[in-house]
């Protein structure tokens, strides 16, 4: 009985890996530390929405007008929503697993980034970056000039000041809209 026993473990060999001191085969698709590009990023602030456990965090001093992206690796939980969400690909997950280390600051990274001031009234109100971005894809477009020109002006300004614009244009429409439902 225990002859046959140890006939069938050495059929079967050995079926686990002696780690560390040999390097173990990673399945395709395995997900190991979120790789993170700063040059890519734009601070648009999605990943750290998206974050269940708030591994990735962002501070914005309106102050200073600067923005603070940063990644605690202690708490992440390799759920690659940051990587779904990104719209530059500045995050995503590698291979890497080995991330034992003494110190929290060691799994922290942290990346410092300008806000963009209001053209209208100079608050501080969004990542300079992603402004740019976004003004980049508004001049791939293709909109007439006039249109282009009157969005540029909405997406420079803060929110604040956005609504100050957009308000006298869009109360005749709305009014239109409420009389157009009493009469039907
Ligand atoms: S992989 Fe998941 S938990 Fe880790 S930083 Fe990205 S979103 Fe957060
Ligand atoms: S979603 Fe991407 S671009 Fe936006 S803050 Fe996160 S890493 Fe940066």
């Amino acid at each position: 009985m225990v002859l046959k026993l140890v006939q069938e473990l050495f059929k079967v060999g050995q079926a686990t890996v002696p780690y560390p001191f040999q390097p173990v085969e990673l399945a395709p698709g395995f997900r190991g530390k979120p790789e993170y590009n700063p040059e890519q990023c734009i601070a648009c602030a999605a990943c750290t929405i998206a974050c269940p456990p708030n591994a990735l965090s962002m501070e914005t001093d309106l102050e200073t007008g600067r923005r603070i992206w940063s990644i605690y690796y202690g708490q992440c939980i390799f759920c690659a929503r940051c990587e779904e969400v990104c719209p530059t690909g500045a995050i995503k997950l590698g291979s890497d697993f080995e991330l034992a280390s003494f110190t929290r600051e060691d799994l922290t990274v942290r990346a410092e980034f300008e806000l963009a001031a209001c053209s209208l009234c100079g608050v501080y109100f969004a990542s300079a970056k992603q402004l740019n971005h976004v003004l980049a894809l508004l001049d791939q477009a293709g909109l007439p000039p006039a249109e282009a020109a009157d969005r540029r002006a909405l997406l420079t300004a803060c929110p604040e000041c956005r609504r100050k614009i957009d308000l006298p244009r869009v109360k005749p429409l709305a009014q239109e809209a409420f009389n157009d439902r009493l009469q039907h």
